[in-house]
């Protein structure tokens, strides 16, 4: 990678030629799969990065590293019969019908290539999730690092773009406005955080800008129902995309859309993996009461949890399922943060909650009997893995914002769209384009927000490769 302290057109210079082939405005997952893809293709790549801290501040180094993909040759070798048309299916199963159906298509179809790709030429020692599935999907097909931590899978798309010499990045350095100037170039206009400015051209643009989950005003306006709920996704997330895609008249979608999440540690910071529900754990409030099907799904499940007492849940769990989650850094990092409380009965695990003994010996009674399947579960739970034993461990948690999931129209190129049509030249990925989400918490299915920011950045810097 090449290293430039600005990216300048010279002063009173015409430029003729673009200075770079393709300007990615933005180092998440989106934005460095767009650049390797593009680079790998020969293209002269910038990326500027708004956020020095983006390694650990970005959506994509914040998430779990689930990447979905229905045929992949990993699900081949372990037996698991799963194609592109089934993981559309599950999409359009979760969303009721209501997702971009043409996004959803391209993705599913350039998913298993995808993750090819990552193992292949990125070098990303991606494996098959098997040991618990996510709601919705209908078979395993999330690929995920080792340790299921976005920093490391964000890592290696870092390190790989160090290594390329057609790729020049740039950070603190802001993206503010773009202009196309004649027919094959893009003017860019990009600010530091000290305010001073440049002009640069390229010949394509790529906003992988992630979406508005930071934006309050945004947020308040679009989706009001989370406005109060934690913000747990990246500083950067400030809706820039939909700020310079209004310049550009670009169409946008989906603007509700979101993935909220059902069990933060509080006051911690940490996400409670929902893999503990789908082992068979259970959330309750503080009154000591279950609330819900927590089968649902985590994004839908954070409202729930916001309209409890204080905003508030425990997630209960036991020894058998701490154990099966130890392989989550998340985990990990809430027994270091000594956020998971264990206790040897429901006596002890009432006076955690601060609830009678009576009270929480009746919920875990009742859950036992749902689970076991000797009496009907009030709120309509059919999955549980086994039933909760002693001793049980317990976290305080609030249901949260991490990610919006509307943003640019784009067609199955990742080109964004104007009443309908490609803007040339114009690409979004990731949270700054449409997602596969449809409306509100609910179609929002595990993997949906990396695959659309790998999918659509891969897609995007094969297609601006294409078309030079
Ligand atoms: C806690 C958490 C867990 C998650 N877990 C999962 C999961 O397991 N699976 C899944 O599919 N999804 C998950 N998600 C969602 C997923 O992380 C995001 O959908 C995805 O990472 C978005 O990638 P991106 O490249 O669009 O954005 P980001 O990774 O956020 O990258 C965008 C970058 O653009 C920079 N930027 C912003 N504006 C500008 C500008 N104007 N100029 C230059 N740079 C700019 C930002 O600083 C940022 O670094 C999770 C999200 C969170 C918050």
């Amino acid at each position: 990678m090449t290293r430039r302290e600005d990216l300048s057109v010279q002063e009173g210079e015409r430029v003729t030629t673009p200075m770079f082939d393709v300007l990615v405005a933005g180092a998440g997952g989106g934005g460095l799969s767009a650049a390797l893809a593009a680079a790998d293709r020969g293209l002269e790549v910038a990326v500027v990065e708004a956020n020095e801290s983006y390694r650990t501040s970005s959506n994509t180094a914040m998430s779990t590293a689930m990447i979905p993909a229905g045929g992949s040759r990993w699900q081949e070798a372990a037996g698991i019969d799963d194609s592109p048309q089934d993981f559309l299916a599950d999409i359009m199963r979760k969303t009721d019908g209501s997702a971009d159906v043409a996004v959803a298509r391209a993705l599913t179809e350039v998913a298993p290539d995808l993750v090819a790709w990552m193992a292949d030429e990125i070098g990303v020692p991606l494996g098959l999730v098997t040991d618990f599935r996510y709601p919705g999907h209908s078979a395993d097909r999330c690929h995920a690092v080792p340790d299921r931590s976005g920093r490391a899978l964000h890592s290696h798309l870092v390190d790989e773009v160090d290594r390329r010499s057609n790729v020049t990045m740039i950070t603190p350095m802001r993206l503010t406005a773009v202009e196309r100037s004649d027919a094959d170039q893009i003017s860019a206009h990009v600010e530091r955080p000290d305010g001073t400015s440049e002009e640069t051209t390229a010949g394509s643009i790529v906003l992988a800008t992630n979406g508005y989950g930071a934006r309050p005003d945004f947020i308040a306006r679009f989706i009001p129902e989370i406005e109060n709920a934690l913000y747990h996704g990246g500083p950067g997330s400030t809706g820039d995309a939909l700020v310079i895609g209004k310049t550009m008249d670009a169409d946008v979608a989906y603007l509700d859309a979101y993935q909220g999440h059902g069990s933060v540690a509080t006051p911690h910071g940490i996400i409670v993996t929902w893999a503990i529900v789908m082992h068979g754990g259970i959330l309750i409030n503080s009154a000591g009461s279950r609330f819900g099907d927590e089968t649902q799904g985590y994004s839908e499940y954070a409202v729930p949890v916001l309209s409890q007492a204080d905003g508030i849940a425990w997630v209960v769990f036991d020894a058998r399922i701490g154990e099966a989650c130890r392989v989550f850094r998340d985990y990990q990092d809430l027994v270091t943060a000594d956020a998971v409380r264990w206790s040897d009965d429901a006596a002890g695990l009432a006076s955690i909650v601060g609830v009678s003994a009576e009270v929480m010996g009746e919920t875990l009674r009742t859950a036992r009997g749902s689970a076991t399947g000797s009496a009907p579960d009030a709120f309509g739970r059919m999955a549980w893995e086994q039933e909760l034993s002693p001793p049980y461990g317990a976290v305080k948690v609030t249901g949260a914002l991490f990610h919006t999931q509307g943003g640019l129209c784009v067609d199955e190129h990742a080109r964004i769209l104007s009443a309908g049509m490609p803007i040339p030249g114009m690409y979004a990925v990731g949270g700054a384009a449409v997602g596969i989400s449809g409306h509100g918490a609910s179609g929002y299915l595990a993997g949906n927000g990396l695959l659309s920011a790998f999918g659509l950045g891969y897609i995007a810097g094969n297609h601006v490769a294409a078309r030079q």
